[in-house]
This record gives C-alpha cells, structure tokens and sequence, in this order.
C-alpha cells in the first residue's frame, strides 16, 4: 500500500485538530477545512475533563486510557500551556432550596461550604485530569501547522470520487483534490456523509464560565435537584486561569446549519450559575463571565466512527465521541493516522469503532 501524500482533514474541532496532528507527524502533507473558525463549536466549550478508568466498563476503555497517556505527553511535547493539569474529583449532592440529609461522607475541602454535601471521591491526581479544550485544539493545529498543515476556512459540501476511490471534498463548490479524505465534522457529519455511515446527531449543552480566581484544583460532579424539583446534574471544573466552567442543561434543540446558528439561553445558563453558587460562597458571588452553547456529536449505539467509510476508498471518518471527545482525541488521532499511513492501527484496536458495524 502506497501511503496518501496529501490528506484533507474536514472540521477543525479537536477530533480533526488531532488527526491532522498526528498525520503531520508522520509527514504527510494535510490540509485541514473548517467551515467558521478552529474550536468554534462544542471543542471551544466544552468542560475539558479527563480520565483514565471511567469508560473501562465500554469498549471505549482501551482508546480512554491510551489518550489519557497520550494527554499527559502531549502536554510536554507541544510546548504550549493550555491548562494541562492533574485534579482530584469530588461527588457531591445539592439542592437549590434547603438542604441534604447528613454530613459530608468524605473530607470537604473548605472551599466547598455551601449547602452541599460531599458524598464521595471519584478521582484522584492519578487518574483526573483537565485541558482548556479551546487552547488545547488550536495547540494541535497549530503544531501540525509548524509541520506544514495549512488551515482552510470554507464549507465542505460533498465529498468527491472517481473509481469508487476519494480523490477529494468539495468545497464552497470548487474540488480540493486529496490522496485520502477524513470528515471529522462533529454533529454535522451525517449532513455530508449522508446514508453511508451510521446517523451522527447532535445533543445540545449549556455552559458558564465563573470568574473566580483562588479555587483550587478540584472538579465537582453534582447532584441537583431545582426549586421545581427537576434533577440536574451540573459538572463544574476550576481552570488555571481563574475561570470556573459549569455544564450540565441538555436542550432538545435540532443541530442549526452550522456553528454560528447555534442560541445561547440565558435562562438556563443561570440556572447551571445558581448550582454552583450552592456549593460554594466563593462561586455564588463570581460573576458569570461567558454564557454559550453548543452541540456533542453522537451515535445511535453511543461508540465513536473512527476508520474507513464503507465504499469510498480512500475515505475515513472521525466522529460520534459523545461526552469524551476531548479525552478521546489524542488516541483518535493517532490511530486513524496509523491507519491511513501504514493500513493498519497499532495504537488501539478500532474494531468496536469500524464505520461499517451495524446499525
Ligand atoms: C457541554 C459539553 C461539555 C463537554 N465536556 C467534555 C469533557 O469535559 N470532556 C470530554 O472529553 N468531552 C466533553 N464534551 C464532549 C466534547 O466536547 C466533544 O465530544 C468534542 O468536542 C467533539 O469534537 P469534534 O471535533 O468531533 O466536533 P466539533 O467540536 O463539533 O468540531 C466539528 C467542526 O467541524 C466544522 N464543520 C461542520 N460542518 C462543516 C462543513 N460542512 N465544512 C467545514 N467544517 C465544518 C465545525 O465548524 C466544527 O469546528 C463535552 C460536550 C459538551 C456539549
């Protein structure tokens, strides 16, 4: 097998910001489209956690801790501070109004006296971790840039065959030719593929970002209940530089076009405010300093599609990485890059991820 000389990398979220990485490294030439701007969707706002074990019970375990590996060495190779941390993480339970039964079941840190009741630890400095996950993908494309990628900013609106074989996308109408193709479009992937991949959705999420610049390295998985009795469950991770970011509204919201279409609701990003602000006096009082929005690319089975698109030669996909992209990228990355150049990937097993599974 001849390796593809030059590679288009469709979508510049961290998915795609990896494969290119990873593509660079290894020589080939890349070009990467994105159709607003890097980390513009839910790579530029998402929470950034990672760990090692948490998906050690799905087929997603062995690609989890190989890119929690990969985090930890990429964060010295790139040369870059983008918040590459370890954090311990905490459970707690919290109620907007009154409060939970009993004490704290495990040590609180006094940062958290609000009206929240510690209940467990789920992570330590060895197996969490966080990214900011907008400077970690413009880290990555910046990096395969350095390697000669170039950065294309247009609308890929098919992909383009001869033989049954990839010879390119097109883009805002016009043909970029290509070796080898990989749409790593997030939630918009199924607007490009079409019928021949299993159907990629996206599922929206509110976030805030607090600023509150002396909380300590600690991420906090909460179960909320509002005022009016609904079950929420806020995650809130403190960044190195000084901002808190708290997620947690889902929103059944269709996918808008693109990312530039996607509404923020004000309401329910105060909502997501208010949770924080109950675990902590220090997190009530900050003022919220961004409110955005945005969608999670998912799959009918809730694994990834990471390898060949079924009958295109030539053609590779990258997507469908739920609530993990973030973690997940780096070992993404890497094996489609294995994959493409050499035929094969020896980083992780893709099997559970082929494209072709059943739907
Ligand atoms: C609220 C929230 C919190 C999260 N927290 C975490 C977390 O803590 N840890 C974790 O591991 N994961 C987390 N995630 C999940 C993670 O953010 C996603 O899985 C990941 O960002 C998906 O990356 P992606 O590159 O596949 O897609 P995206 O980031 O959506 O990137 C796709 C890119 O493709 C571009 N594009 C789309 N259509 C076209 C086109 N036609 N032509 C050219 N470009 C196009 C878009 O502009 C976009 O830049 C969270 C997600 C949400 C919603």
């Amino acid at each position: 097998m001849t390796p593809p000389r030059h590679v288009v990398v469709c979508g510049a979220g961290v998915v795609g910001a990896s494969v290119a990485y990873f593509l660079a490294r290894r020589g080939v030439a890349v070009t990467v489209v994105e159709r607003a701007g890097v980390a513009c969707a839910a790579s530029g706002k998402s929470g950034g956690f990672l760990a090692l074990d948490w998906c050690d019970d799905s087929a997603l375990g062995p690609l989890a801790r190989a890119s929690f590996a990969l985090h930890a060495e990429l964060a010295k190779q790139l040369g870059v501070d983008y918040g590459y941390r370890r954090v311990d993480t905490l459970m707690l339970a919290a109620r907007e109004q009154g409060t939970v039964r009993g004490g704290h079941r495990v040590p609180a840190p006094p940062w958290l006296d609000g009206a929240g009741v510690v209940t467990a630890a789920l992570g330590s400095t060895e197996t969490t971790a966080q990214i900011h996950p907008q400077r970690f993908t413009e880290a990555l494309i910046a990096a395969a840039q350095a390697r000669g990628a170039t950065l294309r900013i247009g609308v890929v609106d098919d992909l383009m065959r001869r033989d049954g074989a990839a010879r390119g996308v097109s883009v805002d109408g016009e043909t970029l030719e290509a070796d080898a193709i990989v749409l790593a479009l997030g939630p918009w992937t199924s607007r490009v593929a079409g019928r021949r991949l299993p159907r990629v959705r996206g599922l929206k999420g509110y976030s805030v970002t607090l600023a509150a610049p002396s909380v300590p390295a600690q991420a906090l998985f909460v179960d909320y209940r509002t005022a009016e009795g609904c079950l929420l469950e806020p995650e809130i991770f403190p960044r190195p530089d000084g901002d808190v970011y708290v997620c947690g509204m889902a929103d059944p919201q269709p996918l808008p076009e693109g990312p530039e279409g996607v509404e923020v609701d004000a309401a329910a990003c105060d909502v997501l405010a208010r949770a924080a602000g109950r675990v902590s006096t220090a997190l009530a009082t900050a003022p919220i300093t961004r409110r955005q929005a945005c969608y999670r690319p998912v799959t009918d089975d809730g694994l990834p599609l990471i390898g060949r698109i079924p009958g295109v030669a030539g053609a590779y996909v990258a997507t469908g990485h739920g609530p993990w992209g973030m973690l997940n990228a780096p070992a993404t990355g890497l094996a489609l890059a294995e994959l493409i150049v050499d035929g094969a990937a020896s980083t992780v097993d893709l099997r559970a991820f082929d494209p072709a599974r059943r739907r």
